[in-house]
């Protein structure tokens, strides 16, 4: 599942100043999936292979959202089905069990397919719902909800649930004073 958190915060560059997109174009989603394992070899990715990766990884993240209690529109769920229609991932007999592998075909649908995968047997598992995207203002980050229930909210508490709380208590002073 980090893997799978690890995409979904490829929205967020940390590395760029105004922490915006990291795939910012088709090589940069390359080198991303390079340095994941995903893909073998650097295949020739296509704006549509970026436009496809991106809406994924935006369902996943409406998901994720919705982990944390935020509801799907319908065109969010129709833009995820057609974009992760046809995707396929490859299983294995592995000598540490069954596996699923991001296959040796060339380009992005492996890769995406496996991401799919892997969110699929978290669900299995029981923790797909304890992905979830930070409702905080600005903030969007995709945390793994480590509580022993299962009711964090917030990314970090000392970052956003720290920020909402004051802004929370702000408004209820304005509004005594009003
Ligand atoms: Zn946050």
């Amino acid at each position: 599942m980090a893997l799978v958190q690890a995409f979904l915060n490829t929205r967020f560059n940390l590395m760029a100043d105004d922490h915006g997109e990291t795939f910012t174009d088709p090589e940069a989603l390359v080198v991303w999936l390079a340095s994941r394992g995903l893909v073998d070899e650097r295949p020739d990715l296509t704006e549509a292979d970026l436009v496809r990766a991106i809406a994924i990884r935006e369902g996943l993240r409406a998901l994720a959202f919705a982990n944390n209690g935020r509801p799907l529109a319908a065109q969010t769920v129709t833009q995820m089905r057609r974009a992760s229609s046809g995707l396929q991932v490859e299983v294995r007999l592995e000598s540490d069990g069954p596996e699923f592998l991001a296959g040796d075909a060339y380009g992005v649908e492996p890769a995406l397919g496996l991401l799919i995968a892997v969110a699929a047997r978290a669900k299995v598992e029981g923790t797909w719902q304890r992905l979830k995207a930070c409702p905080g203002r600005n903030c969007g980050w995709v945390f793994f909800d480590h509580s022993r229930n299962g009711s964090s909210r917030w990314c970090s508490m000392k970052v956003c649930g720290d920020r909402e709380k004051s802004r929370a208590l702000y408004w209820r002073r304005a509004e005594r004073r009003g």
